[in-house]
Protein backbone atom coordinates (compact mmCIF):
# COMPACT_ATOMS: atom_id res chain seq x y z
CA UNK A 1 0.00 0.00 0.00
CA UNK A 2 2.90 2.36 1.11
CA UNK A 3 4.81 1.23 -2.43
CA UNK A 4 1.65 2.35 -4.55
CA UNK A 5 1.34 5.86 -2.56
CA UNK A 6 4.88 6.65 -3.10
CA UNK A 7 4.63 5.68 -6.88
CA UNK A 8 1.40 7.88 -7.16
CA UNK A 9 3.51 10.71 -5.50
CA UNK A 10 6.13 10.16 -7.68
CA UNK A 11 3.66 10.00 -10.39
CA UNK A 12 2.52 13.27 -9.92
CA UNK A 13 6.25 14.85 -10.20
CA UNK A 14 6.76 15.29 -14.21
CA UNK A 15 10.40 13.98 -14.23
CA UNK A 16 9.04 10.50 -13.46
CA UNK A 17 6.07 10.38 -15.56
CA UNK A 18 8.61 11.66 -18.51
CA UNK A 19 11.45 8.60 -17.39
CA UNK A 20 8.95 6.13 -17.30
CA UNK A 21 7.15 6.93 -20.92
CA UNK A 22 10.75 7.24 -21.86
CA UNK A 23 11.69 3.97 -20.79
CA UNK A 24 8.73 1.77 -21.73
CA UNK A 25 8.24 1.27 -17.92
CA UNK A 26 5.24 2.87 -16.54
CA UNK A 27 5.15 2.70 -12.67
CA UNK A 28 1.64 4.48 -12.79
CA UNK A 29 0.28 4.93 -15.97
CA UNK A 30 0.12 8.50 -16.94
CA UNK A 31 -1.87 10.51 -19.85
CA UNK A 32 1.23 11.56 -20.96
CA UNK A 33 -0.46 14.08 -23.52
CA UNK A 34 1.93 17.18 -24.25
CA UNK A 35 -0.32 20.24 -22.87
CA UNK A 36 -0.52 24.00 -23.45
CA UNK A 37 2.40 24.70 -20.99
CA UNK A 38 4.30 22.57 -23.11
CA UNK A 39 4.55 19.85 -20.19
CA UNK A 40 3.02 16.61 -19.92
CA UNK A 41 -0.09 15.09 -18.56
CA UNK A 42 -0.45 13.80 -15.40
CA UNK A 43 -4.02 12.60 -14.74
CA UNK A 44 -4.59 9.00 -14.72
CA UNK A 45 -5.93 7.31 -18.06
CA UNK A 46 -9.72 5.76 -18.64
CA UNK A 47 -9.98 2.68 -18.00
CA UNK A 48 -8.23 0.11 -21.02
CA UNK A 49 -7.22 3.96 -22.52
CA UNK A 50 -4.23 5.39 -22.52
CA UNK A 51 -5.30 8.93 -22.34
CA UNK A 52 -7.15 10.91 -19.77
CA UNK A 53 -10.78 12.02 -20.64
CA UNK A 54 -10.03 15.45 -21.29
CA UNK A 55 -6.95 14.03 -24.54
CA UNK A 56 -9.04 12.36 -25.83
CA UNK A 57 -9.41 8.98 -23.90
CA UNK A 58 -13.43 9.05 -23.97
CA UNK A 59 -13.36 8.94 -27.94
CA UNK A 60 -14.69 5.99 -29.49
CA UNK A 61 -13.12 6.13 -32.43
CA UNK A 62 -14.90 6.68 -36.40
CA UNK A 63 -18.24 4.65 -36.01
CA UNK A 64 -19.51 4.90 -39.28
CA UNK A 65 -18.26 3.19 -42.37
CA UNK A 66 -17.87 6.93 -43.96
CA UNK A 67 -15.84 7.74 -41.00
CA UNK A 68 -13.44 4.91 -40.39
CA UNK A 69 -12.53 5.10 -44.53
CA UNK A 70 -11.87 8.89 -43.69
CA UNK A 71 -8.96 7.55 -40.79
CA UNK A 72 -7.80 4.74 -43.38
CA UNK A 73 -7.43 6.66 -45.86
CA UNK A 74 -5.75 9.86 -43.65
CA UNK A 75 -3.02 7.06 -42.44
CA UNK A 76 -2.65 5.98 -45.84
CA UNK A 77 1.20 6.80 -46.64
CA UNK A 78 2.35 4.32 -50.26
CA UNK A 79 0.58 1.26 -49.96
CA UNK A 80 3.70 -0.68 -49.79
CA UNK A 81 2.33 -2.26 -46.39
CA UNK A 82 -1.04 -3.16 -47.74
CA UNK A 83 -2.58 -6.02 -47.86
CA UNK A 84 -3.32 -6.50 -51.55
CA UNK A 85 0.13 -5.35 -52.31
CA UNK A 86 1.94 -7.61 -50.24
CA UNK A 87 0.05 -10.44 -51.40
CA UNK A 88 0.56 -9.46 -55.09
CA UNK A 89 4.26 -9.46 -54.04
CA UNK A 90 4.05 -12.94 -52.59
CA UNK A 91 2.61 -13.95 -55.42
CA UNK A 92 5.55 -12.77 -58.34
CA UNK A 93 8.47 -14.37 -55.70
CA UNK A 94 6.40 -17.32 -55.06
CA UNK A 95 6.51 -17.60 -59.29
CA UNK A 96 10.21 -16.83 -59.70
CA UNK A 97 11.26 -18.95 -57.05
CA UNK A 98 9.40 -21.94 -59.00
CA UNK A 99 10.77 -20.76 -62.53
CA UNK A 100 14.50 -21.00 -60.39
CA UNK A 101 13.88 -24.36 -59.55
CA UNK A 102 12.79 -25.38 -62.76
CA UNK A 103 15.71 -23.95 -64.71
CA UNK A 104 17.68 -26.17 -61.79
CA UNK A 105 16.22 -29.14 -62.12
CA UNK A 106 16.55 -28.49 -65.95
CA UNK A 107 20.63 -28.18 -65.47
CA UNK A 108 19.67 -24.16 -67.17
CA UNK A 109 21.63 -22.55 -64.37
ZN1 LIG B 1 -4.49 13.93 -20.28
Amino acid sequence: MANTENARKNANQVGIVMKAKTFGNPIIPCCGAKTRQDKFCKKPPLKGKKRCKLHGGASTGPRTEQGKARVAAAHFKHGKRSKRYVEQRKKIWAELREIERRMKLDGLI
